[in-house]
């Protein structure tokens, strides 16, 4: 037990990336304390989309299986035109020289909190604690010390490492101080989740499609029971506007013939608006910030909880490292190039994936021609460029 005696590491927020961050630790024998504000995880539907790399983390922590097998495995992207003719086509099989995962998985990140609560309960050394918010954290000397609100009242609960996991709002990065400059985008997106088979409406529909018009375009991703058709909202439509259902319809007839979309077959539509920050450092002394406490960027592409999932992996890699002997400056250094991966990579690729659609199509279409080119293009849809390298199997960090 590389830290026997030692506090433990506390863990603020019980997202995917904070459990990520816990599983990582208790796997490799380091006590960790998670403290989640909510009163039970969120079951709320957010993140739909596990990449490449992301897949490989989790079949490291031992819960892969389970999501692939509950999840929905996406190899062909399609690209249409508003005659649902086929603009270009990539098949993610191109990968199968450079990652055990050529695909990407359809998968609720709800279900993957879920699972990892589960294994996490099993594992001497880990806790979680629901209905306690951390309102505050220090940092001084090899301590760090968490300010928490139970309903019973206040505490001060002394770790080793803190990890502020606590999503975009972070309370531990806003008490420490670290300017976090939320840019709202100009569009908003407006979700539909619909039970019908959209191939009954667009004939060969690949999971993951993106039709094209004059105007716009909207995304399609089949879900393991059901598709989500994601619209963006301009900014002078209002939410009210944007929820009330004849708009909705406008919306989807510039996509679909709406005599065979089945309304009767929608479960759900929301709005939600979507912003790009940078926290303006991901480190103070003993404190790191991981996932949407540090970084946040638009949805296309499915990136932000993916890039969140692999600062949890990197950085308290390097931490399980240094805790068995292994030289500070590989934690300094993995969490600078986490922050770096945020600003230089993250937000500017998602950036381009909503700044010009007929610039975008364009580059679409021209990669898909060319097998290079298109693997190219996979390799960084993928975030492969991106992520931080993962042990093969067998040689787990926890192992
Ligand atoms: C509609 C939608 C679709 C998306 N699709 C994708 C996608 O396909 N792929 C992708 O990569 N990303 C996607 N995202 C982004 C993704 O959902 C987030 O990046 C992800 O949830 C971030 O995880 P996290 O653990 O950092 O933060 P969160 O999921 O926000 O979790 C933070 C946790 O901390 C808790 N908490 C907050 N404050 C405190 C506190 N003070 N003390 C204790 N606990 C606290 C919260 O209750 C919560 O449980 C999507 C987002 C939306 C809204």
């Amino acid at each position: 037990m590389p830290t026997a005696g030692h506090d433990p590491v506390l863990v603020a927020g019980a997202g995917p990336v904070g459990l990520v961050t816990a599983l990582l630790l208790a796997r490799a024998g380091i006590p960790v304390r998670v403290f989640e504000k909510r009163g039970a995880l969120s079951r709320a539907s957010r993140a739909s989309t596990f990449h490449p790399p992301t897949l490989a983390i989790l079949d490291e922590l031992g819960v892969a299986d389970t999501a692939v097998s509950a999840g929905r495995v996406v190899r062909e992207i399609q690209y249409r035109d508003a005659a649902h003719k086929v603009l270009a086509r990539f098949d993610m099989s191109d990968l199968a020289a450079e990652t055990p995962f050529p695909f990407r998985l359809h998968y609720e990140q709800a279900e993957l909190t879920r699972r990892i609560l589960a294994v996490l309960r099993q594992l001497p050394g880990a806790e979680v604690t629901f209905g306690a918010e951390v309102v505050g954290a220090e940092t001084a000397g090899s301590q760090v010390a968490a300010d928490i609100r139970f309903a019973s009242g206040r505490e001060k609960v002394i770790g080793s490492w803190l990890f502020a996991a606590d999503g975009a709002h972070s309370a531990v990065r806003n008490s420490i101080g670290i300017q976090f400059e939320e840019r709202p985008y100009e569009t908003r997106v407006l979700r539909v989740m619909t039970r019908q088979d959209m191939d009954s409406v667009v004939p060969g529909i690949a999971p993951l499609s993106y039709i094209f018009t004059e105007e716009g375009s909207c995304s399609l991703l089949r879900m393991p029971d059901c598709w989500r058709i994601i619209l963006r909202v301009p900014a002078e439509i209002t939410e009210r506007q944007a929820l009330e259902a004849d708009w909705r319809r406008e919306q989807l007839g510039r996509f679909f013939s709406l005599s065979d979309l089945r309304e009767s077959d929608f479960i759900s539509t929301d709005i939600f608006a979507v912003s790009r920050a940078l926290a303006a450092e991901n480190r103070a002394g003993r404190i790191f910030l991981v996932g949407d406490a540090a970084h946040l960027t638009n949805t296309r592409g499915g990136m932000n909880m993916n890039c969140g999932i692999h600062d949890a992996y990197a950085i308290a890699g390097a931490l399980i490292d240094t805790l068995r002997g292994g030289p500070a400056s590989m934690l300094e250094q993995r969490a600078r190039e986490r922050h770096e991966i945020a600003r230089n990579e993250l937000i500017p690729r998602t950036d381009h994936r909503v700044a010009n659609a007929s610039d975008w199509l364009r580059d679409v279409r021209d990669c898909a021609g060319d097998p290079g080119k298109s693997r190219e293009f996979l390799r960084s849809a993928s975030m492969l460029d991106m992520a931080p390298p993962v042990k093969p199997r067998g040689e787990s960090i926890a192992g």
